[in-house]
């Protein structure tokens, strides 16, 4: 949001000629996540893996999509970050009802998409960061798609955060061969986390543990990063002297 008003007026105009996208349904999920479906008012194609960039009030953001392209609704799944964190998006997105509408730039953009040429994937996401992991999963389980392994690594602060986690692990037990689902708190100790049993501490560190566990051949093996970007510049100064191939998608810029 700018504080010169000619220019806040002209993105305001900008906006406003872009094509809506309605809000269908919306659900909180923790203290400060939410889901949100949209229904754009004009065909939305997109590749899984892919983000949309919305707005309202004269701010845009880019999210990324966790529905499949299959599916009807464009499904967000976004942290509320407080004004005096720097959020000024996702407060009026959290203050939105179903019936109302944003704005929506045409075109899905992105490369953060399926490398088919690899037959491993692993896919290492920070709270939000496991949408565009949700989109490739649905859309590769309704294509049936055969002789690839994914291995989802989500990382949070609290046990909470994995929103998507019952239907991860459904495919996880229902594809028990294609598909490796692994969760890990960075605070076990919280009140949050008391009833926590499974890994602990940040999904960075633990990522050298688990690739060597599974035996993954770095050749045909393909590391997609999403999410905060301390962990993703972590995970790369781990790996890539190493020679892994990777793939990231940050969710905002590092603070100098
Ligand atoms: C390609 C791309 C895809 C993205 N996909 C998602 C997504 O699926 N879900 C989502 O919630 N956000 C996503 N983001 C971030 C999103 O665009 C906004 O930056 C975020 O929603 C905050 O918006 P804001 O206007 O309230 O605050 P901003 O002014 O954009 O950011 C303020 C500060 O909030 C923090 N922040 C930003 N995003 C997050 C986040 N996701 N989690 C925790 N802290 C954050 C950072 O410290 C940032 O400096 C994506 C960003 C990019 C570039």
């Amino acid at each position: 949001m700018t504080t010169d008003p000619e220019r806040q007026a002209r993105l305001l105009e900008r906006l406003a000629k872009l094509p809506k996208a309605w809000v269908a349904k919306k659900q909180e999920v923790s203290e400060d996540l939410f889901l949100m479906w949209l229904r754009p008012e004009v065909p939305f194609p997109f590749k899984a893996g892919q983000y949309i960039t919305i707005g309202t009030g004269g701010i845009e953001r880019p999210y990324s999509i966790a529905s499949a392209p299959y599916e009807k609704l464009i499904e967000l799944f976004v942290e509320y970050v407080l004004p005096e964190y720097g959020g000024k998006l996702t407060p009026l997105l959290w203050e939105m009802h179903v019936g109302e509408s944003v704005s929506m730039r045409p075109k899905a953009k992105g490369i953060f998409t399926f490398q088919s040429e690899y037959h491993n994937h692993v896919m290492v996401g920070t709270v939000t960061g496991v949408a565009p992991f949700v989109s490739i999963l649905r859309q590769s389980e309704r294509d049936g798609v055969r002789g690839h392994r994914f291995f989802v690594m989500e990382g949070a602060s609290h046990q909470d955060e994995f929103v998507y986690d019952t239907e991860l692990e459904r495919l996880a037990a229902e594809h028990p061969d294609t598909v490796t689902y692994v969760t890990t708190v960075s605070r076990p100790n919280a009140e949050r986390n008391r009833s926590w049993a499974g890994p602990t501490g940040r999904v960075n560190t633990l990522v050298e543990e688990y690739l060597a566990k599974w035996s993954l051949p770095k050749d045909d093996t393909v590391v997609y990063l999403c999410g905060n970007p301390g962990m993703i510049e972590d995970v790369q100064a781990r790996l890539k002297p190493k020679g892994w191939n990777f793939i990231e998608e940050r969710f905002w810029k590092e603070e100098e």
